[in-house]
């Protein structure tokens, strides 16, 4: 058989979405079987409670996986050799070959149910699970077609006792194995007791689905069976109007009296009070105690209601990302002690119920989840950053005494990597769980919770333990570790940390926006420590950061009014008297005459990017500086510029300088370029590409601080660099120490032989100068033969040191 008939062959015969077989192959393979004479075995029916409501409420799309996971419980459970096929949307049939005995029978339907339950079923608190009906081979059907029937009539019999039931086919009575033998337990939700009002409603809303003309009329036949039930004396259901502020409106009050449907009863409430319900709709459920003469009742209350105690219970109606609106059961004139189970029924009904009461009133779903879009991020479910500002402002606002907030800011370690290496998928799902897990709106000192961007998330808590920082650190470190265990059970890896920036909020004064800033700058900082704890933000913190903010936005108007100023260290002959260059360091000169050395702001400067500008405003002094004697005849020496690495990632430091060189008339030996080691280690790729240019243009460039980081000798054959500056670091001593000497000896012969200028930075003393012209050092620069000074004083100096 050639390929092309073989799939053609194949494909008629498997369900494409369980790669089962399909009905027609199932029951052709049985009758095949079947034909063989002197044979045994056991058809089991099977079909999955609920698929119309659970492709309803998650989407088809998860239906088909439901479907799906089904198929692999079957596919594990039975022999490869037995029969097993899909026969219709929501229903398969197992065929067991050979003798089958009831407790094996009973066996494999328990573990196939038990499985089933296990299927994942999103985020909802339902579970699936499944009845099945059985007939065995001869004993209930001497053929095919009478075996098959009879199962489907046992399969039909346990289906009218409720889910998750099994039925054996019996001649004449159905044997109801497995409630009386409790074989299933039923692991979801629903109490026992509840099982088979649960079943009835189910059914109820099952066939309220089938005759959706009279919908509106089940609903409320369903209320009313729910209310009679428990004995409630109102159930109201009141949906979101999303066009309109804070407004629910009432769809649904049924009372014990009968049924009222105040279609259009809207009503807006207070920025409190919808706080309170939004919370409650992110809860899912909340318990309420009042009276009935409460304003906020009035609403739900037929008029002649009089003044008497109200137990309630607000049930969300969806899911907690997104809920439509509230039902609620109201018990009038009596205490009730809300228990769990009864809850969860509660719970549940109202999940079923509120598809259809979300279709039937028109529900603008689209309209809905746009504005939920809006305010909430579609991968973690928690706010927006803007609707968390809006909510802390309003929950701070709504405080008569001061309370104390701990703004958390976290991120992972490696997230990157993570998305990089396993996909975005996995990312996601990391940064849901994590959502979940801080977000969770129900204990006590949760406030709220938002994802700002990418994996920065923000959660504000009250510090309800008085926490003082230490403390905080400490509880935060521990929630972390727990929540990254937690997570690595999604993550393919160990690489996945969490890393953690406090702000701990003492007056209701502070600004949101300033605390979530703070908390992030602190966890900005516990990265560039390389640490995987949480750091607080501290007063010294606050310090630098506003340090930070200050001096950038300084920046501008200190280079516009001449606060920023290029001083030129000198750089001498081996005798420390004949100049032989300069190079320019940046001083910033404050208005009150103080000055700020760049190790101050360099480092801000480069984390911000503005380094950039600033070189470019030293670099033009420089080649202006140089012009101006030029063209007075004055001599010149070289003068080095530094170069940050930011320069880079770029072309446009090459251009700028072609620029400069084009509009100064510049002679290319009077410029030499200042490149630290590291950038040659860190970014070589880069630096090469810079030190390719600078050989085609003729200009020499220097490898700056040789010594300070890990560079080594071995490297200089790589690049080819024409000045090596050898850092100060190695003149720490005023005398030099023994190895110090070999090394500088070494060092020097060594660049020597490769023909590279060597220039020694911070000499300070004779004796240092003096080894250094002995071992053949080129260049000497230091404060013995000259500190940084201004332009003017270096005029000054060339005209001492200046030697043709
Ligand atoms: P650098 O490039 O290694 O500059 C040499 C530093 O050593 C200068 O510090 C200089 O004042 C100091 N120095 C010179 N002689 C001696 C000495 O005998 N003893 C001691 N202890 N120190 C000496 P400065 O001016 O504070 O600059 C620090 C660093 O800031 C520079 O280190 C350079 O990396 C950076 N920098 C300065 N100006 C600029 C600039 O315009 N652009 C860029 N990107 N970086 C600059
Ligand atoms: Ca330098
Ligand atoms: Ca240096």
């Amino acid at each position: 058989m050639d390929t092309n008939m073989q799939n053609k062959y194949t494909d008629n015969r498997i369900d494409s979405t369980t790669s089962l077989l399909n009905f027609a192959c199932t029951r052709e393979f049985l009758i095949d079987y079947l034909s063989q004479g002197n044979v045994q075995g056991t058809l089991m029916m099977l079909d999955i409670d609920n698929l119309k409501i659970l492709n309803e409420m998650l989407g088809y799309f998860f239906g088909d996986q439901i479907i799906a996971s089904v198929a692999k419980v079957l596919t594990r459970t039975f022999r490869n050799t037995d029969i097993i096929g899909r026969i219709s949307g929501d229903r398969f049939a197992v065929f067991m070959k050979g003798e089958g005995s009831h407790e094996l029978i009973l066996h494999k339907v328990n573990e196939v149910c038990c499985e089933i339950q296990k299927i994942y079923c999103g985020e909802s608190d339902l579970h699936v699970s499944a009845c099945v009906g059985v007939a065995c081979y001869p004993q209930h059907g001497m053929n095919q077609e009478e075996l098959w029937n009879h199962a489907e009539e046992a399969l039909r019999q346990a289906k009218e006792c409720g889910v998750n039931t099994c039925k054996i086919y019996e001649t004449d009575c159905v044997l109801d194995i497995l409630r009386e033998q409790q074989v299933v337990k039923t692991i979801g939700v629903i109490d026992r007791e509840y099982e088979s009002f649960y079943n009835e409603i189910a059914k109820m809303t099952f066939r309220l689905m089938e005759d959706s003309t009279n919908a509106e009329h089940s609903i409320q036949m369903i209320m009313q069976r729910i209310m009679d039930y428990f004995g409630f004396d109102v159930i109201a259901t009141s949906l979101v109007v999303p066009e309109k502020l804070r407004t629910l409106k009432n769809v649904y009050v049924v009372t014990a009296k009968g049924v009222c449907c105040k279609q259009d009863g809207e009503r807006q409430y207070s920025v409190q009070r919808w706080n309170q319900i939004k919370l409650i709709m992110e809860k899912g459920h909340s318990m309420f105690r009042t009276y009935s003469n409460d304003p906020e009742c009035r609403e739900m209350f037929p008029e002649d209601a009089e003044a008497q105690v109200v137990s309630g219970l607000h049930i969300a109606m969806g899911t907690k990302v997104y809920s439509s609106g509230l039902t609620d059961f109201v018990y009038i004139g009596k205490e009730h002690q809300w228990e769990k189970r009864e809850i969860r029924l509660l719970e549940s009904f109202t999940k079923i119920l509120t598809v259809y009461i979300n279709q039937l009133h028109n529900f603008d779903e689209t309209a809905y989840l746009a504005k939920l879009m809006r305010e909430r991020d579609s991968i973690t479910g928690l706010y927006s950053y803007e609707m968390f500002l809006t909510r802390m402002k309003e929950l701070i606002a709504e405080q008569t005494e001061p309370i104390e907030i701990v703004y958390i800011y976290s991120d992972f370690t490696n997230f990157k990597h993570i998305n990089e290496h396993y996909g975005y998928n996995v990312g996601n799902l990391l940064l849901r769980k994590f959502g979940e897990m801080v977000g969770k709106g129900s204990d006590e000192g949760f406030l709220c919770a938002a994802r700002l961007h990418s994996d920065n998330i923000i959660v504000a808590r009250k510090n309800l333990a008085n926490l003082d920082g230490e403390g905080l650190v400490e509880a935060i470190n521990t929630y972390n570790e727990f929540a990254t265990e937690e997570l690595r059970q999604y993550g393919h890896d160990n690489m996945i940390g969490i890393r953690t920036g406090i702000f701990l909020s003492k007056s209701n004064e502070v600004m949101v926006e300033e605390a979530v800033t703070n908390a992030g700058y602190a966890c900005k900082k516990s990265k560039e420590a390389g640490s995987t704890k949480a750091m607080l933000f501290t007063d010294k913190l606050m310090e630098e950061y506003r340090k930070r903010l200050r001096y950038i936005s300084e920046l501008d108007v200190a280079i516009r009014t001449g606060q920023m100023q290029v001083y030129i260290q000198p750089k001498t002959a081996p005798n420390g008297v004949n100049v032989v260059g300069g190079e320019a360091l940046i001083r910033w000169i404050k208005p009150d005459n103080q000055m700020v050395f760049p190790g101050d702001f360099i480092p801000i400067f480069e984390k911000s990017g503005d380094i950039i500008t600033l070189d470019y405003f030293v670099y033009k002094e420089v080649f202006k500086y140089l012009r101006n004697r030029l063209d007075k005849g004055l001599p010149v020496v070289p003068i080095s510029i530094n170069v940050s690495k930011l320069h880079l990632k770029n072309d446009n430091l090459k251009k700028y300088l072609e620029k400069l060189f084009r509009d100064y008339k510049m002679p290319v030996e009077l410029i030499e370029l200042e490149l630290t080691e590291n950038v040659y280690i860190e970014n070589m790729e880069q630096a090469m590409d810079l030190l390719c240019w600078c050989k085609e243009k003729n200009l020499k460039i220097a490898m700056d601080d040789f010594g300070s980081g890990y560079s080594s000798l071995n490297m200089l054959d790589q690049v080819s660099i024409d000045i090596m500056k050898i850092d100060k670091t190695f003149l720490k001593n005023d005398v030099l120490q023994k190895n110090e000497c070999i090394i500088l000896e070494h060092v020097v012969s060594m660049a020597d032989k490769m023909n590279i200028v060597t220039v020694c930075e911070g000499v300070e003393t004779k004796e240092q100068l003096r080894f250094l012209a002995d071992i053949g050092c080129n260049v000497i620069q230091g404060y013995y033969v000259g500190r940084p000074m201004t332009m003017k004083d270096f005029d000054r100096y060339l005209e001492e040191h200046f030697v043709e």
